[in-house]
């Protein structure tokens, strides 16, 4: 693939921009040669600004989620692309959020451009888990972990039951759920379900991987031991 073509498809710039970057010399090679836009490069070796490229098609990363921030392309607030380089929103494919985290929910949000990988993940049967820290308007009553586990929980305005979820106390009103599914603000309405109505809802972790020492608001790339965990 021409040179310009590849770094428009991972969202350096419009070809045209592309085109301006290598007459600014701002493209070129691990050694610091300028490239020019009929060069042929292996991909490992370019670098833009002198950093190297980003992974092509296959890009999956971490996110650290404030609340506050909504996993769209195109809302009037603030957005989870808002967090990222600009030019993952206009890499192609585009790189899409893995599963909604709602705009109020903090925590662990992965993106890719791997489209196997987002249908595996967020597909109806897939049972990866997903552990939540919920903060609750009100007291737990004590029978909130038998219901989630039981199986048989209706949410509202569906015809089929949870699957059986498990619940750990950590304070009066704090809880930590772990879901083997995801439905639909499925955390917020399970909680609604047992009379309850969570303040705040944080991921802490999808499959194996943990947010680490993430700080809120910065992500990660993933690289493949990373990914295994998400099997
Ligand atoms: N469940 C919810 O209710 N909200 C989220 O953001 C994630 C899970």
């Amino acid at each position: 693939m021409k040179l310009v073509k590849h770094l428009a498809n991972l969202g350096y710039g419009s070809r045209k921009d592309v085109t301006w970057m290598f007459r600014e010399g701002r493209i070129t090679d691990a050694a610091g040669e300028v490239l020019y836009a009929d060069d042929q490069v292996a991909h490992e070796d370019i670098r833009v600004d002198g950093e190297p490229l980003d992974p092509p098609a296959g890009l999956t990363v971490l996110l650290h989620k404030p609340a506050g921030y909504t996993c769209s392309t195109k809302d009037s607030g603030r957005l989870i692309y808002d967090l990222l380089p600009p030019r993952f929103r206009l890499r192609s494919p585009l790189l899409s959020p893995v599963g909604r985290l709602d705009r109020d929910t903090s925590g662990l949000l992965l993106m890719t451009d791997d489209g196997a990988l987002l249908h595996r993940i967020v597909s109806p049967k897939s049972r990866l888990d997903k552990a939540y820290e919920v903060t609750l308007a009100q007291d737990l009553r004590g029978d909130e972990a038998a219901q989630f586990a039981s199986g048989t929980l209706m949410l509202e305005s569906e015809d089929k039951p949870l699957l059986p979820a498990e619940m750990d106390v950590l304070g009066p009103r704090a809880a930590r759920l772990v879901l083997h599914e995801g439905r639909y603000h499925q955390v917020r309405r399970m909680f609604a379900a047992v009379g309850n109505h969570v303040d705040a809802l944080h991921r802490s972790r999808v499959g194996g991987l943990g947010l680490g020492d993430l700080p809120e608001g910065q992500w990660r790339v993933l690289d493949a031991a990373d990914l295994a965990q998400l099997f």
